[in-house]
């Protein structure tokens, strides 16, 4: 059994504002998506990566990757970030057996150990991912009105990677896509299917990087290990 990452990356980071899409942006002088892919380089049992970058940036994207040994494909990405990982599965060799960890190009600090332990968890239960509890009282509002107040404790903010037999993932993206609906991340189309889903402990340093108060804590964050 073999396991493969697929590191999406074709997003245009509209939210953050910036000039470039987000993955190319440099953190510290190395860009996302290079952070990124070093972090799965780094994990124990990953045996390939594929990345998924807009359709300009492949090229730069080879270059910029070419130190990784593991890399096995740079691919063109589509209009929703589904039809991405589409195009990453359909480049990742790998049989239905095989696991794939499908991660945000836009979280670079994922800790190598965090990989380990997602990837660990779906070759056990067939899908994983972390998560990360949520610190806000979180409720539910329309129209400026709040209509209930959630229960926190058993409310998780959902991290990547996202790990998947290959098979059961196929399967549940088809169906999810034959009844034309939207996902936000892949465990959904599996528990849309019915199948069950591990959370493991995610990490806060597994941030996405969205909105321009990120990349300040980003930036901060790296101050702070150079000093
Ligand atoms: O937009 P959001 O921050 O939720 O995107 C999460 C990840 O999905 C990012 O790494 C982004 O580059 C990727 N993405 C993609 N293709 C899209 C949209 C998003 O690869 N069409």
């Amino acid at each position: 059994m073999i396991t493969i990452a697929i590191l999406v990356a074709a997003g245009r980071g509209e939210r953050l504002g910036a000039t470039r899409p987000k993955a190319f942006l440099e953190l510290g002088g190395r860009s996302m998506i290079e952070r990124s892919a070093e972090a799965f380089q780094a994990a124990a049992g990953v045996d390939g990566i594929v990345a998924v970058v807009p359709v300009e940036e492949v090229e730069r994207a080879r270059r910029l990757l070419a130190p990784c040994a593991r890399l096995q494909a740079v691919v063109p990405g589509g209009e929703r970030r589904q039809d991405s990982v589409q195009a990453g599965l359909t480049a990742a060799q790998a049989g239905p057996d095989d696991v794939v960890l499908i991660h945000d190009a836009a979280r670079p600090f994922v800790e190598p150990a965090l990989i380990e332990a997602v990837a660990a968890a779906a070759r056990e239960h067939g899908a994983a991912l972390p998560v990360l509890a949520l610190v806000d009282t979180v409720k539910r509002v329309r129209d400026g009105q709040v209509l209930e107040t959630l229960d926190r404790g058993e409310l998780f903010g959902a991290q990547t990677p996202q790990g998947f037999r290959l098979g059961l993932l196929r399967e549940a993206l088809a169906s999810a896509v034959a009844r034309g609906l939207t996902l936000t991340d892949e465990c959904l189309a599996v528990e849309l299917a019915g199948q069950p889903v591990r959370a493991v402990p995610g990490s806060a340093r597994n941030r996405k990087i969205t909105t321009p108060a990120d990349l300040e804590w980003a930036e901060a964050l790296l101050r702070r290990e150079v000093a």
